[in-house]
């Protein structure tokens, strides 16, 4: 059954109306007709199952049927800040981190990241990240769509780190501290605390992982004095692109959302 986010707007009195790239999904590729059935949510607060009753080339009208349960949403909400990775590595990691569950990216710059990101010129890249994180959520089932933020500098980044329960660095180099028995201590009081709602309840955990070139010893010695636990993800050297996914699975198994 497909599913859509939707603006709050687009929720009307019994109705949804589905617009824009949306509709036109819905109409041309899917080839909607009245009756079939979708799932549309505000990807805040409120999921319905709609009957679609109209197909329009730029509209589809569909009548709420039930209001749905949010699920599909992790207790614990993860937060990846990823340094900028050349190429198109980033939507890489947008794309398997929503599916996996993660609820937020933070792109940053640090000393080793090669690619250099203009504000001005690049606010696209920002809106295409975004439609990469929307078009992953539909596709997962989730309830909600991961917010990607413009990309921080490394001091910005630093400031964030107090607005997590528990702040990670990644480092290759850490050979004492490993994930594991970190992240057993971190969830230990939380386990059993219903997964689905993406209320946070199970806190929130803050991930951060270096550019192609690893992050400087001096950028590690400053996240720790930020407040993050420097962290091994084991004896072999990820991609940059895959040691935020192998991390946040890690994370969300521990903290039970694939089972106690
Ligand atoms: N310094 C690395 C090297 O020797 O090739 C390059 C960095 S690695 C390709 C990219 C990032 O992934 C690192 O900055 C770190 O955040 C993360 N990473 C990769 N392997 C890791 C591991 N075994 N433990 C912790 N973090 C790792």
């Amino acid at each position: 059954m497909q599913r859509y986010f939707i603006e709050p707007g687009q929720f009307e009195a019994g109705e949804v109306r589905i617009l824009g790239d949306d509709a036109h999904h819905l109409a041309r590729v899917m080839r909607a007709e009245p009756g079939d059935r979708i799932i549309c949510s505000n990807g805040v607060d409120r999921e319905v199952l709609a009957a679609i009753r109209e197909v329009g080339k730029s509209e589809v009208v569909a009548d709420v049927v039930e209001e749905r349960v949010m699920s599909g949403e992790a207790a614990c909400g993860v937060w990846i800040a990823q340094s900028l990775p050349k190429g198109d590595k980033l939507e890489t990691v947008i794309q398997k981190c929503t599916e996996i569950g993660a609820a937020r990216f933070l792109p940053f710059q640090s000393e080793r990241t090669v690619v250099q990101y203009d504000g001005k010129k690049e606010a696209k890249r920002v809106e295409r990240w975004q439609k990469i994180a929307k078009e992953a959520a539909e596709q997962a089932h989730r309830s909600r769509v991961p917010a990607v933020d413009s990309p921080f500098t490394w001091r910005e980044l630093m400031k964030l780190v107090p607005e997590a329960d528990l702040a990670l660095i990644c480092y290759e180099k850490e050979g004492a501290l490993q994930l594991k028995r970190l992240l057993g201590g971190f969830f230990a009081d939380k386990r059993g605390i219903a997964p689905g709602g993406g209320s946070g309840d199970a806190g929130r955990v803050l991930l951060l992982v270096g550019p192609e070139g690893g992050f400087t010893e001096k950028e590690v010695s400053e996240a720790e004095a930020a407040g993050c636990r420097s962290v091994s993800l084991g004896k072999r050297i990820l991609r940059t692109e895959t040691a935020a996914m192998a991390a946040l699975t890690c994370i969300l198994y521990e903290s039970g959302e694939m089972g106690e």
